[in-house]
Order: C-alpha cells, then structure tokens, then sequence
C-alpha cells in the first residue's frame, strides 16, 4: 500500500507549442484545479510571450468531494464547503470562465461549452466523475447520490424534511434510510448519519429506536480496500450506532420506497423512503460521448498522463484511467491532486521549452475512512489506524489540501478541526 508505482512508458511525439500557447484546463477538482494551480506558481507571466492559462468549471466554486457526506448530513455547511476560484486563482494569471462543457473536439483542438468554443494548445482533462447505476432499475429516478455539492445539499434537506415529515406521518418509512454500497463514500455517509441520529431525535422529539440506516454491499467485508482487521474495526463501531449491514447482497431494484436485494438467492426487500446510491462511479458523459477512445468515460493515458495518440491533451484525476502492469489505480483525491501537480510541472517545463521526460509516479500515502466526526479506520504510511488517531489524520489529510491550494488562512479558514464542525 505504502510502495510507489509507476506506470507503463508509451511512445511519445514531440510537441511544439506556438507562441503565447493556449493551455485549457477543463474541471476544477482536485485534479484540474491542482494543475491550474501549480500553472500559476511555475510560470512566467512577465515575458512577452507569455501563456495564456485558462480553467473552465461549471460551477464557480470548487468543493472538498472527500466531505460530501457531511454536507449530505448537514455537519458541514454549504456556505464553508464552497471555495470559490477566483479567490485562490490570480487573474493575471489563469483565468476562470464558469461554463459547462458540452463537446470535445480533439480534431481541432477546441472543445465547445454553453458559452461557445474555447480553443487550446494544450487541453487538460480532468472532469472527475458521476454515479454509475449499472443500469439497476430504479437507481436514477429513485436514490440521491453524492456526486456533487449541490446533490449533497439536495440530500440534507430531503433528510431534514424527513424527520420535520415523521412528526405529523409517524410513518417509520420516513426515518428508514437505505444505503447501497459499503465503500468509502456509503460508509461514511451511513456513519455520519448515524452519529447525528442522537442530536436529530432529540431536537424533532422522536424516539431514538425509530430511525433505521441499513447499508447494503455485494462484498463480504464492508470497506475492502482495507484488511479485515480495520474493516471489523469499522463494523464493531456502526453496530454501536445501529447501522445494520447487509453484506453479500445485490441490489436489483430500487424503489420509491425501498430496494429489493438479492442475498442467499432469496429476494428480500427492505423499506424506506430515502436511499443513497454509492456503489459506483464513472467517469464524464462529455468524455463518453467524445471521439477521444475511452471507457465509460475514463480514457486510458501513458507514462506521463497524454491521452493515448493524442501528444496534447493530458488527462486528470478520475477523468484518467491509469494502469501499471498489475493494477488499474483507484480513482481518490489523493491520486487526482498528484496527477495534477505532475501534469502542471511538465506543461510548465514543456513551455519553458525543457525536455520532461520523467513519469509520473503515484506515492501511497495512505487512505482513512471516517466513521463520524471523531472516529475512523484506515492507513497512513503503511500503518493501520483507528479512533481518535484516525479521525485526526483524516482531517489532517482534508486540511493539507486546503494548505495546497490557500495556505495556512484556507486552513483555518475551512479546515476541520476535533470540536469544530459547522452545526
Ligand atoms: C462522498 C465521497 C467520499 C470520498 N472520499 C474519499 C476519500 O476519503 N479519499 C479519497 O482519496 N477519495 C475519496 N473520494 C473520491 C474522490 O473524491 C475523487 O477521486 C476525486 O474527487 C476525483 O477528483 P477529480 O478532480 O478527478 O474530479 P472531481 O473532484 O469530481 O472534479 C471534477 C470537476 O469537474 C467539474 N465538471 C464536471 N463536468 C463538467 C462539465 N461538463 N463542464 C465543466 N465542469 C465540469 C465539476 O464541477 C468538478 O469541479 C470520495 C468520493 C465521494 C463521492
């Protein structure tokens, strides 16, 4: 977990750049925004032929996706999660538009938004990713997924009204939630749930033993990036707060109010009027539907991230699918800022007119899984953690990046601190 990999070394063409290059960045999340970012420090924008750096995002805020599920639970508010780009970006240097990208247009070299075309020398990929439903019935029109921070938001008022609604219905439909996938985002969210399920009964009146979260995986160990050791860690503490978990299960069906699963080959349903699907993602339906070769909407990259023969365009974050010989990476923040900041240092070197033909290598500085605000299981250096010890290097993690890209005030300014949450 802790070694460092590199990726498999492709052909590469030479690419000249014209004067005063055009280098479009396309999504503003860890990945893009990382490279725009590392643009900004590395370059010269004095000299007369100076580039013209550009970041396109649909929204003109970025967002810490890593805490999307205290958002969904209301522990964050919308207000601290929201970091807008021009406060962190230097206009003289990389320009923000807020547009969404419609099209890809490889061929000549320009990609098209709501507000036109924008045209680049050098395009960078790194529009992330969305929630991919395996085409199970009823998971688009019926689950809330946390794919966004304006899905995230939708979610918590959604919950909030649930509770507001059991006064009057005392019906326990309205205060089961159902959560498909027993992976980070699922866990976190149940967790998070779970820990405010106390604070929410007392503040509506409602007696604790009514709600239910019930959390559904088709593995037989939750969380199973990590050893069975630190994802029985994870169990013992969701029993504590009464997540029941349905392991070897296969969602086949969601419903408005509830989902069929499958589990011994025997069908089962389980009630509730909120689920959250978060047993998959993919990437971008822009990239899908580009002539860029790509799998549902991950494009395969080389040793330096360039979309494969295409010498000028890079890809980002979960937008790449990168591969070693023995393994096809997991897309996380962590793999996306690195990525990022490689793809800014080359770019920046290749308009200095530097040769760059080092690859990119992935360092694995560990994973954590919150299980609430004050608890968690994971790994840092190749150790394993739990407790409070987790749930302190988890903020440390989320905090380090907001250093990244603002500095010390960004930190204090939006970080996470123990005692700190926005409720
Ligand atoms: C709830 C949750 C918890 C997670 N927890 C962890 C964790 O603990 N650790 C970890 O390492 N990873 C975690 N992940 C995974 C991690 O968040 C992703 O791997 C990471 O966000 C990918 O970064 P990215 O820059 O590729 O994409 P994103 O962060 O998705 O950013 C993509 C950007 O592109 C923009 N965009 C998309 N489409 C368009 C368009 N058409 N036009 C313009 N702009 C567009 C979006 O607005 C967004 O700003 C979690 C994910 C979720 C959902």
């Amino acid at each position: 977990m802790s070694k460092d990999v590199e990726f498999d070394v492709c052909s590469l063409d030479k690419l000249k750049l014209p004067k005063n290059p055009k280098i479009l960045i396309i999504g503003g999340g860890y990945a893009g925004l990382m490279t725009a970012l590392k643009l900004q420090s590395s370059l010269d924008f004095t000299q007369e032929n100076k580039p013209q750096v550009t970041l396109i995002n649909k929204h003109d805020y970025h967002y810490q996706t890593t805490l999307l599920h205290k958002v969904a639970v209301g522990t964050l508010s919308v207000r601290k999660a929201r970091i807008y780009y021009r406060k962190i970006l230097k206009a003289n240097k990389v320009k923000f538009v807020k547009d969404k990208i419609k099209s890809l247009d490889p061929e000549n070299h320009c990609v098209y938004g709501n507000g036109g075309r924008y045209d680049y020398d050098i395009l960078v990929i790194a529009l992330g990713f969305r929630a991919d439903d395996f085409n199970i019935p009823g998971v688009a029109q019926h689950a809330f997924k946390l794919s966004t921070l304006n899905r995230a938001v939708k979610l918590s008022e959604h919950i909030e009204n649930k509770f507001k609604d059991f006064i009057h219905t005392q019906n326990p439909l309205d205060l089961s939630f159902i959560v498909c996938g027993t992976g980070f985002t699922s866990i976190e969210f149940a967790a998070e749930l779970g820990s405010q399920l106390d604070e929410f009964c007392e503040i509506c009146g409602i007696d604790r033993s009514i709600p239910k979260i019930t959390c559904i995986g088709r593995s037989n160990q939750i969380l199973p990036v990590f050893s069975e050791k630190l994802s029985s860690k994870a169990v013992e503490k969701l029993k504590k707060m009464s997540v029941e978990l349905i392991t070897n299960g296969t969602v086949k069906e969601i419903k408005e109010d509830g989902v069929i699963v499958e589990k011994d080959s025997k069908l089962i349903e389980i009630k509730g009027n909120t689920v959250l699907w978060g047993a998959g993602v993919k990437g971008s339906d822009v990239i899908e539907k580009s002539s860029i070769p790509n799998k549902k909407g991950k494009i395969q990259v080389d040793f330096q991230l360039r979309a494969l023969n295409y010498n000028n365009i890079f890809v980002v974050g979960d937008s790449a699918q990168p591969t070693t010989k023995d393994a096809i990476h997991a897309p996380t923040a962590q793999l996306s800022s690195q990525m990022g900041e490689f793809v800014g240092t080359m770019i920046s070197e290749l308009v200095k007119g530097h040769e760059f033909n080092k690859p990119f290598v992935f360092k694995h500085r560990g994973t954590v899984c919150s299980i609430g605000h004050t608890d968690g299981v994971g790994i840092v250096y190749g150790k394993e953690l739990w407790g409070e010890i987790a749930a302190f290097m988890k903020n440390t993690i989320e905090n380090r990046w907001l250093f990244s890209i603002g500095g010390l005030s960004m930190v204090f300014k939006k970080g996470q601190f123990r005692y700190r949450t926005s409720n």
